[in-house]
């Protein structure tokens, strides 16, 4: 084959000036054609239309349109799905209106043990926290395992030893949970005085009315997914209980091959059930779209096995799906289009 000639000095200023337009034309063009997508959940449960003051739905619907349109913004300024998921989650754990950081709910001895993880889909490195009382941002914790330790979970006393070693900031165990918090486990503890103690099925009537772990999933300009959760965990939990929040693959998931996935609900059952893996395995394995597999998993599946909950998911087009099960679940997205979309019931689409 013959070589190309070199380019003159004056040839190859001509050649580097249309390369250089050329990249420039292919960015632009790359981030028209890239789209951006950016979904939340503040939880979900038998938040119902009736139970709930139009001042505390009002509350809910704000929060969750601040929230998503930061994410968001994090998206449209180039930033990465990591960034935004991050961002986001820790708004929703400084509110004190979600169970996760500040407004997480109340353990059977009156504390609150907090779990997190996030799930880089462009490498599918992960982290979590399990079981912390001291660290005021736990997805910050499940940040810094996934980039700066060799592991994937830390627990309890461990992950705090490892947060405030990477500078992270560490709270007194009193800074968490709420008024509210107190009065459902009350609550809770009442009604579960009715029933029997060993039961993986539990009635709906005894799970708590506010699930609410919060969750974002991501897809930015460099076409790369991310997922995240965060939870106070389940009221009245005991022995050290850990839900599905920071376990890969049943709470968080995210490869950019199929989709990012943060769920909410019930845990021991996202758990048995490996919800959020199932829905990327259905899409690989099976070739389901975002909303067949989500559809499948969250409406059929956890549904015949009597999990309560829902999940927030991404696909690398920017398609979002957001199935319950439950009567409700707090949610919001920004799609391809730009639009906010804020719901809590069903009715709200
Ligand atoms: N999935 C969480 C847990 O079981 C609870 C929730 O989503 O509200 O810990």
């Amino acid at each position: 084959m013959p070589l190309t000639p070199l380019p003159s000095a004056l040839s190859r200023r001509a050649f580097l000036t249309a390369t250089a337009a050329t990249t420039v034309f292919a960015v632009i063009r790359g981030a028209e054609a890239k789209p951006i997508a950016f979904a939340i959940h503040g939880g979900a449960g038998g938040i119902s239309k009736d139970s709930t003051p139009p001042e505390r739905e009002a509350l809910y619907r704000a929060k969750l349109a601040a929230v998503v349109t930061a994410g968001h913004n994090v998206l449209k300024r180039g930033g990465s799905a990591l960034d935004a998921v991050v961002t986001a989650i820790v708004m929703m754990e400084d509110s004190g209106v979600f169970n996760a950081g500040k407004g997480s709910v109340f353990t059977s001895a009156g504390t609150c043990e907090l779990d997190a993880s996030i799930m880089d889909g462009a490498t599918r490195a992960a982290g979590a926290v399990a079981g912390v009382k001291r660290i005021k941002n736990p997805i910050r914790a499940a940040r810094a395992v996934m980039e700066r330790s060799p592991h994937v979970l830390l627990t309890g006393v461990g992950a705090e030893t490892f947060a405030a070693e990477q500078g992270l900031t560490l709270v007194s165990p009193k800074y968490f949970g709420t008024e509210e918090g107190r009065r459902e486990l009350e609550r809770v503890k009442a009604e579960e005085s009715k029933r029997p103690k060993v039961a993986q099925s539990v009635p709906a009537e005894a799970l708590p009315r506010k699930l609410g772990t919060v969750g974002a999933v991501a897809l930015d300009a460099q076409g790369n997914l991310a997922a995240g959760t965060s939870t106070g965990g389940m009221t009245n939990k005991r022995f050290g209980r850990v839900g599905d929040a920071p376990i890969i693959g049943a709470g968080t998931y995210a490869d950019n091959a199929t989709c990012a996935i943060s769920c909410t609900g019930h845990g021991e059952y996202f758990i048995r059930s490996v919800v959020a893996h199932d829905v990327a395995a259905l899409m690989a394995y099976k070739g389901l779209s975002l909303a067949e597999a989500t559809q499948e998993v969250v409406l059929r599946k956890l549904v015949a096995f009597g999990g309560l909950g829902g999940l927030v998911a991404l696909d690398r087009a920017g398609n979002i799906a957001m199935p319950f099960n439950s009567p409700g679940m707090f949610r919001a997205a920004i799609g391809a289009d730009g639009k906010v979309f804020v719901g809590i019931y069903r009715e709200d689409g």
